[in-house]
């Protein structure tokens, strides 16, 4: 039994209206679904994804408006990386980042940037068999697209202490010294550690959560594996799009294991995804009062029909 890879990448922002512009203009990702947390629904919960909104694909934040900014430390992520295909199009994307008054850094195949309020991201020309996770977008040619997560680094002040449960609960493959892959019948993705004891900040510009894709069939099996590794997972969640369980792995980082499906088609035709306030239908009632406190956003497609 092995994880297909990065199910979503869930981060901090205190500025939705910023965030929808960088992820889904600048990156050219879709913004697949705008709902609220289940935990607290004034919260919003925006994903943004490939054309079908696929795992594998998916960056998700939770918005806080206002929130401080923080910093990536021990027992959190530290940049997230998503594949591109060609060194055309790490050119295409240094040019278009600088454009953007991105300040990036390149080096043998990679992208190193952050986004508006800090988060570490990378992109990173990778040959794979893997499905590219591709989205539309009118300015940017869809073989110089984003295509899907290649990986994760996080910080621990003791890479030593996760391998065991890593390699023996998880079954990820080590890869290099601090270096391991998720890798399914279908996809994979690396997940890397750098070394600090620096304890970090949470807040905007943090990921909250990696999310690991498990078929529907085998997520039990995972809690129990899980279990049995020495983690303590919660009971399975119901989040509508997907059941999720979650634990923190022993460097810290919060993991969360999610089922493919049923997705982000369950709620919405795949042609309208994102351009509502989606909530779950347990949620459906408190539509009145959480609609007005939510900071507006646009859709971010809808110029499109005008270009
Ligand atoms: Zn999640």
């Amino acid at each position: 039994m092995h994880l297909e890879g990065i199910h979503h990448v869930t981060a901090i922002t205190g500025d939705a209206p910023g965030n929808v512009d960088f992820y889904a203009r600048v990156l050219g990702l879709r913004l697949v679904k705008k709902t609220v947390t289940q935990d607290d629904p004034t919260v919003y919960h925006l994903f943004y994804a490939d054309e079908r909104g696929s795992a594998g694909s998916d960056i998700t934040f939770f918005e806080y408006p206002g929130a401080r900014r923080g910093r990536a430390g021990a027992g959190m992520v530290n940049r997230v990386v998503w594949r591109i295909g060609s060194e055309e199009a790490l050119d295409f994307w240094e040019e278009r980042l600088r454009g953007e008054d991105v300040a990036v850094s390149r080096v043998e195949g990679r992208l190193t940037f952050s986004d508006p309020e800090g988060l570490g991201l990378e992109l990173a020309v990778v040959e794979t068999d893997d499905e590219p996770l591709v989205a539309e977008s009118p300015e940017i040619p869809a073989e110089l697209a984003l295509q899907g997560f290649e990986g994760v680094r996080a910080y621990t002040s003791d890479p030593d202490a996760s391998r065991a449960f890593l390699e023996g609960a998880l079954t990820f493959e080590p890869r290099g010294e601090n270096d391991f892959e998720a890798r399914g019948e279908r996809r994979g993705s690396f997940y890397a550690y750098d070394r600090t004891s620096d304890p970090g900040i949470p807040g905007a510009g943090t990921v909250h959560h990696v999310a690991w894709s498990s078929p529907p069939e085998e997520h039990e099996a995972w809690r129990q594996r899980v279990i049995e590794g020495g983690g303590s997972p919660t009971p399975v969640i119901d989040r509508f799009y997907f059941k999720s369980i979650y634990f923190r792995e022993p460097s810290g980082v919060l993991f969360e294991i999610a089922t493919l499906g049923p997705g982000f088609t369950t709620d919405e035709p795949l042609e309208h995804l994102g351009e509502r306030l989606s909530l779950p239908p347990d949620f459906e009632h408190l539509r009145e009062q959480v609609e007005p406190v939510l900071t507006p956003l646009p859709n971010p497609r809808e110029s499109w029909a005008k270009r």
